[in-house]
């Protein structure tokens, strides 16, 4: 008897249902439709990403155990994503994004097993003497403009992004170097720009990178011999996007190979995107010949999201994931969440979840547990003026002092301890560290911060201080 779609599903259906509670089973599962089968693949259907996502999450192994007892160990499972009224998307089915990407786990059609947390580094090296080889831009089409909400935090790095996808490397913003703290789109952004310009301009060759996974790919290709490939497959990109720059920190070989390989891109007028945690000003250990190429072009920053701006992001993804919540829940979630998009995605998939697993209905009181676990679990920033206090206090002069313009040595010394454990436990800058503790400029704070570390690695008493305003600040 030949198998279908239908009869495998079925089976590991009934395989799964003895496995897993009834609520779970009913939740996760009892929606899924089994579409087609070819060879050893088998496609079901889920109602929306977020379905996708919950499945990976909790029950790829006994998704893996089912297929396998039906298919044998050859069984692939490929997930369709259903979404009607697509915001943004003009297919009601999406495509399929190659492998390498897969790692993001934003695809949308995915194969079983891909639980792969440490994927393979995917080698995207021209094979020399082999011409017209397709470089697949590694673009998570997810992260794209539409879905990627304006606001007055991000309007300039949004409007930045747009003019350089029109006419990549015919503007002036080339780099374009896109900075904010975490979670406030950067890589979404980048990402949105390679899309839109394989859009526009399917002939140019678009690709985003890793600082990380550049990188490593640049080790590589050192033990391997084949630096010169490696610069060779870069400097024929048209579009090259590179997030989370500020990795490349006290990596003085990658920083070089990189030097080159933008020198190049931007001579001959390819565009070149970059993101980073800091601006350039704050950046350390990088060469300041790479610092100065970073600010030929435009430096925008994502800024923290205002209230109309969160709300606007909550509704979208719920209206994505096809969910309903009450208006006064997503007011809630965005008063209590301001800093972190990706927190509050995350608050909002949290929420979802408790309430289809329990069967209760999303409630005030839930969210306020829920966003209770994200703030506690959150770092509690320390403030710099809680740090000067308590600086002042540990070595028994008031913070006036501190902040004095004395040169006497133990005074000295208390304020390069304060400008150290700003840099270290907030995310000011250099430069505002220094406005705020006595009026330094930022070569002052960098300064101070290496003296720290200098004298904390030669003196033992001095070391103690370190460790023991640790403690304070951390308590
Ligand atoms: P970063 O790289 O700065 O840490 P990401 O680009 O990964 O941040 O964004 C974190 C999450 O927030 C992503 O899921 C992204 O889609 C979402 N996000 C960020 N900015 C926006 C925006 N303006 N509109 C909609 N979603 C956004
Ligand atoms: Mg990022």
């Amino acid at each position: 008897m030949s198998k279908t779609a239908e009869t495998v599903w079925n089976n590991c259906m009934t395989f799964i249902e003895d496995n897993i509670t009834s609520q779970a089973y009913k939740t996760w599962f009892e929606p899924i439709k089994a579409v087609k089968l070819t060879d050893n693949a088998l496609s079901i259907q889920v109602p929306s990403k977020f379905f996708y996502e919950w499945l990976e999450e909790h029950y790829v192994k006994i998704l893996k155990v089912a297929l396998t007892k039906e298919l044998g160990t050859s069984a692939k499972l490929v997930y369709i994503i259903k979404m009607e009224n697509t915001y943004g998307n003009k297919q009601p089915f999406t495509e399929k994004i190659p492998s390498a990407n897969r790692s993001n786990l934003r695809s949308q059609e995915v194969d079983v097993p891909l639980k792969n947390k440490s994927p393979e580094l995917k080698n995207p090296f021209v094979i020399p003497g082999i011409r017209n080889v397709k470089i697949e831009s590694q673009l998570n089409p997810n992260y794209n403009f539409e879905s990627f909400l304006e606001g007055e935090s991000n309007r300039l790095a949004r409007s930045a992004g747009l003019a350089v996808a029109n006419k990549p490397g015919g503007t002036s913003f080339n780099p374009l170097l896109i900075f904010g703290g975490v979670g406030l789109g950067k890589t979404h952004l980048g990402h949105a720009i390679g899309v839109d310009i394989k859009d526009k301009y399917p002939e140019k060759t678009v690709l985003y990178i890793s600082a990380e996974k550049f990188t490593q790919q640049y080790i590589e290709s050192v033990k391997k011999n084949n630096r010169n490939d490696f610069i060779h497959f870069y400097q024929i990109i048209d579009v090259l996007i590179v997030d989370d720059i500020q990795l490349l920190s006290g990596k003085a070989g990658t920083q070089d190979v990189f030097f080159h390989i933008f020198n190049h891109l931007h001579q001959n007028g390819k565009q070149v995107i970059l993101t980073s945690d800091k601006a350039p000003v704050d950046m350390i250990d990088i060469e300041q010949r790479l610092l100065s190429r970073f600010k030929w072009g435009l430096s925008a920053e994502l800024n923290h999201p205002d209230y109309d701006t969160r709300v606007a992001i909550i509704k979208n993804k719920l209206y994505r994931d096809g969910v309903e919540m009450p208006d006064d829940i997503v007011e809630f979630l965005a008063n209590n969440i301001k800093t972190n998009i990706r927190e509050l995605e995350g608050a909002i998939i949290s929420l979802i979840a408790h309430s289809s697993f329990n069967k209760k209905e999303i409630t005030i009181e839930l969210a306020r547990k829920i966003v209770d676990n994200y703030v506690k679990h959150t770092k509690r920033e320390v403030s710099i003026d809680y740090i000067q206090k308590v600086v002042s206090d540990y070595f028994q002069m008031d913070v006036d002092t501190l902040q004095s313009k004395t040169r006497k040595r133990h005074i000295v010394q208390a304020r390069q301890l304060a400008m150290f454990f700003a840099k270290k436990y907030t995310k000011a800058s250099l430069a505002s560290i220094g406005s705020q503790i006595g009026q330094r400029d930022h070569a002052t704070v960098l300064h101070a911060c290496k003296t720290v570390d200098n004298l904390s690695s030669t003196d033992k008493q001095f070391r103690k201080y370190v460790e023991d305003l640790s403690k304070k600040l951390t308590l």
